[in-house]
């Protein structure tokens, strides 16, 4: 006779995830399967002590922890959010023994440019969920390497620029809170590339045209066209 009031053991936790994956790695690959068949295999070999609808409410506890970390799930297992103790944590453990869940890629940063290598990994594989973010989000103290710039060189940019992107040649989108055009300074060799902080390695940018110019799939295409287009008297 099936018992289900005993608590899953960690085999029997880790036979059902193992059997959901393959599942959604069917469905995902849009093969057909069957989720009574793979229901019915299980309790007759590893979840003989299972009843068919307890095999049934895991595989739903299954979704609820996929769906919490954003990953993908079976559209046909409805989260069960009733996880009880320490289940979501076993839930998880197994996640990450099967590779579906990668702790350390979820782990908030405060390096930036780790938070940007890791929200694009992320971006190619969760799917739209709510994430539950930090509410209070901690501080730290961060020693880091700045160069220091030459606020002459970014005021004459600004104001030589007369309040048009030097990029696109539109009207800076708004006015800052101190009444100027708000323009972006913009290094077309970065200081950190060597670059140097003079006005024929800066330019007057609207946002879009400074965000293009660091993110965008052309942007070595723009920043030559930018390089090329730039007007600056020479020093006597
Ligand atoms: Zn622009
Ligand atoms: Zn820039």
């Amino acid at each position: 006779m099936p018992r289900t009031s005993r608590e899953w053991s960690d085999e029997e936790l880790h036979e059902a995830i193992k059997a959901y994956l393959s599942m959604l790695q069917q469905e995902s690959e849009n093969r057909p399967y069957s989720k009574a068949d793979v229901n019915r295999s299980l309790r007759e070999g590893p979840l003989k002590n299972r009843s068919k609808s307890s095999v049934e409410y895991r595989m739903q506890n299954i979704s609820a922890a996929l769906e919490e970390l954003c990953l993908p799930r079976i559209q046909g297992y409805v989260p069960a959010k009733n996880l009880g103790t320490g289940v979501r944590d076993r839930i998880w453990n197994f996640l990450i023994e099967e590779g579906v869940y990668l702790p350390e890629e979820y782990a908030p940063t405060a390096d930036r440019h780790e938070l940007d290598e890791k929200t694009k990994s992320l971006r190619r594989k969760i799917v739209p969920g709510i994430p539950k973010g930090i509410e209070t989000p901690k501080q730290m103290q961060a020693t880091t390497l700045s160069f220091f710039r030459d606020p002459l060189v970014k005021a004459w940019v600004l104001n030589n620029s007369n309040g048009v992107c030097e990029g696109c040649k539109s009207p800076a989108p708004f006015t800052d809170i101190d009444g100027f055009p708000y323009l972006e300074v913009h290094h077309i060799k970065p200081l950190s590339e060597g670059g140097s902080d003079t006005i024929y390695n800066t330019i007057a940018l609207c946002p879009n045209c400074h965000r293009r110019s660091h993110n965008s799939s052309d942007k070595v295409e723009f920043s030559d066209s930018l390089s090329n287009s730039l007007f600056r008297p020479l020093l006597n």
